[in-house]
């Protein structure tokens, strides 16, 4: 597949052949990556999320609660990449309303990682980042509330970036955690991902979390050759498998040899990161999800009365994670429980929010897995507290609203991607572009 870069230079022509080639390959292709292929208008076509809305385009999250539901409006996002010679071309499969980590809980079946079809593709954004690496998509928009773009690019051998919460309109995603969700590219290379990032970004006054910061082009600055401080935090690296961690020790040989400066710090916070994360997320998610009732938005199960309506609709429309993640935010919020999980997990979340503040006061980065593991044999995930654990590198980064970039560094000997992750400071997306695209050039990634 061509790169974004070099799709830039193709005529509206070129870019229809390369459709219909896409269209083509992606059904040979056997990854169920895609799950419908329309088109909208012309320009770079970009695969797009199931939960993004593009103007008269259904969107359903993946999920049976939202068959037939056709989006009324354009997400910013989307309009943002039309006026920038970008078009939206496909829907992405992902895990039902973004919550899980492998893309198998999708109403329309799971997607399978292009490099081993018996193995997961990641999740949330599985369709975006399978595609991606599959040759089958140019480039895709993903969603991350708590590693959903960095960590399926990581599985798969392709880069995703989670930007700075506020730096790209949430207006037209489907909310899943609203504090913690964040759109942003999957990308076959570094450049690519840049060239993405400023095409969505900027400030919305329709997103009321929109953040009015200077938001300078990063792709025009690219600079790999800048001489950074990397933070490696010690403790954070001994659960990850073991082929991951030397992959780690050997890449932080490289940056340092290519001119970067490491330090070593601990963080005593991380032990919390998971139980923080879940009751944030879960609490947001049963906020957010409660317009799912066959009413106001959803599937209609009639009822003997109204609230029996309501559940019927919302027992069949849901699969088994959502109801979960529903289950599980209820009860963090209910009275009584309220003080003891949600309000703790708020005051937690400002101290992991602090720790990383302290760091960014010695270091420009911070280097770390993306995942403890490569991506998992499908069917392997049955247990929701492993999959949950396997987020441990990704979702303090949403916790603390910072930017990170999950950029593909080398195999395990099964042959699976293994992704790292750098992490900048707030706002500063352009040092991590700069250290993403320095790490890349070093560490010599074959697909
Ligand atoms: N795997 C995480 C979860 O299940 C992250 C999901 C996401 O980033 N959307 O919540």
């Amino acid at each position: 597949m061509i790169t974004l870069k070099e799709a830039l230079t193709k005529n509206s022509e070129e870019l229809e052949e390369l459709k219909k080639q896409m269209q083509e390959k992606a059904e040979e292709s056997g990854l169920n990556a895609y799950i419908d292929s329309n088109s909208s208008g012309d320009g770079i076509p970009i695969l797009i999320k199931d939960n993004i809305q593009v103007k008269g385009w259904f969107v359903t999250c993946a999920s049976k609660i939202l068959q037939g539901y056709i989006a009324p409006y354009e997400a910013t996002v989307i309009k943002n990449l039309k006026s920038n010679g970008f078009s939206a071309f496909g829907r992405a499969n992902m895990d039902e309303f973004a919550m899980g980590s492998t893309t198998e809980s999708s109403y329309y079946g799971k997607t399978l990682n292009p490099h081993n079809k018996n193995h997961v593709p990641g999740g949330s954004s599985g369709g975006s980042a399978a595609a991606v690496a599959g040759g089958i998509a140019i480039a895709a928009l993903g969603s991350d509330t708590g590693g959903s773009i960095r960590q399926p690019a990581s599985y798969c051998g392709c880069v995703g970036m989670k930007p700075t919460y506020g730096r790209v309109s949430r207006y037209g995603l489907s909310a899943f955690a609203s504090s913690l969700d964040q759109i942003g590219p999957i990308t076959q290379n570094v450049e690519d991902c840049a060239i993405l990032y400023d095409a969505i970004s900027g400030y919305d006054e329709k997103d009321s979390t929109s953040a009015n910061k200077n938001d300078d082009k990063i792709y025009p600055n690219l600079n790999p050759n800048r001489k950074l401080t990397i933070a490696v935090i010690d403790n954070y690296i001994s659960e990850a498998d073991k082929e991951i961690q030397e992959e780690f020790a050997k890449t932080i040989k490289k940056l340092e040899d290519a001119g970067h400066t490491i330090v070593h710090k601990n963080m005593q916070n991380t032990k919390y990161d998971i139980a923080t994360y879940y009751i944030i997320c879960t609490a947001e998610a049963t906020t957010n999800l409660a317009r799912y009732d066959g009413i106001r938005y959803g599937s209609r199960e009639d009822g003997t009365n109204l609230s029996d309506t309501f559940l019927k609709s919302r027992s069949e429309g849901f699969g088994d994670e959502v109801k979960r993640r529903i289950l599980l935010g209820n009860f963090v919020l209910s009275s009584g429980y309220y003080d003891a999980y949600y309000l703790k997990a708020q005051k937690v979340r400002h101290l992991i929010q602090d720790e990383f503040n302290t760091i960014f006061e010695d270091a420009d980065l911070i280097l770390s897995p993306v995942t403890p593991s490569t991506a998992p044999k499908i069917g392997s995930m049955h247990d929701p507290l492993e999959m949950y654990k396997s987020d441990m590198y990704t979702i303090s980064v949403n916790l603390a609203g910072l930017p990170a970039i999950s950029v593909p560094v080398g195999k395990d000997s099964n042959n699976m991607p293994i992704g790292l992750q750098f992490i900048s400071k707030a706002f500063n997306e352009q040092t991590l572009f700069d250290g993403a695209l320095s790490m890349e050039n070093i560490v010599n990634y074959k697909s």
